[in-house]
């Protein structure tokens, strides 16, 4: 049975539009997506390392959580993942923000994921595509973080580049 998952994408190494867009068009051959506008945001680590772009795609997969890590992690790796240092720089990540309403506690995976009520570069984009969403009985779109986000938009959909894949 098809479950609806959310994830979030990230790059702020190389061309990460065209990156992001490449990693759209990936997740399309693991069934339905929606996705959300395209997102600039600072660094959360170290400040001499550029901004990230930032989006979430909404996926109606049959597979299951870690096969679906398993996939995410195959795409980063084919983008050529770079990662310099802890909270720096990469070529592209890929986390697993929801999977329909699963708790998991497993040693590669935990979902919601850990960060999703903290960062405004995960809420707002996860709320273009899901504006009622509600974690642990709190309407995300309430969120403070939300609130008083300043979080700036690149670009509107359509924003996905033909694929260089
Ligand atoms: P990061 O590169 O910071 O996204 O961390 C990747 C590591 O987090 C991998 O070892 C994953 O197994 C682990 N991980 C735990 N929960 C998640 C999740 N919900 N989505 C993606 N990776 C996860």
């Amino acid at each position: 049975m098809k479950q609806r998952s959310y994830i979030g994408l990230g790059s702020n190494l190389g061309d990460s539009l065209q990156i992001l867009s490449d990693a759209v068009y990936k997740l399309t051959s693991l069934g339905d997506v929606r996705v959300s506008k395209l997102y600039h945001s600072a660094p959360m680590g170290p400040q001499d390392q550029p901004h990230f772009h930032n989006a979430v795609v909404e996926l109606y997969t049959t597979l299951e959580p870690l096969q679906l890590l398993d996939q995410l992690q195959a795409f980063e790796q084919q983008a050529g993942r770079v990662r310099l240092r802890h909270w720096g720089e990469r070529t592209l990540d890929l986390d697993l923000l929801l999977y329909a309403d699963q708790e998991i506690e497993h040693e590669r995976l935990k979902v919601p994921h850990a960060g999703i009520m903290l960062r405004d570069f995960v809420l707002i984009p996860l709320l273009d595509l899901a504006p009622d969403l509600t974690l642990k009985g709190q309407l995300l779109r309430d969120l403070p973080v939300v609130r008083n986000s300043e979080l700036n938009v690149l670009a509107d959909c359509p924003w996905i580049q033909e694929p260089t894949v």
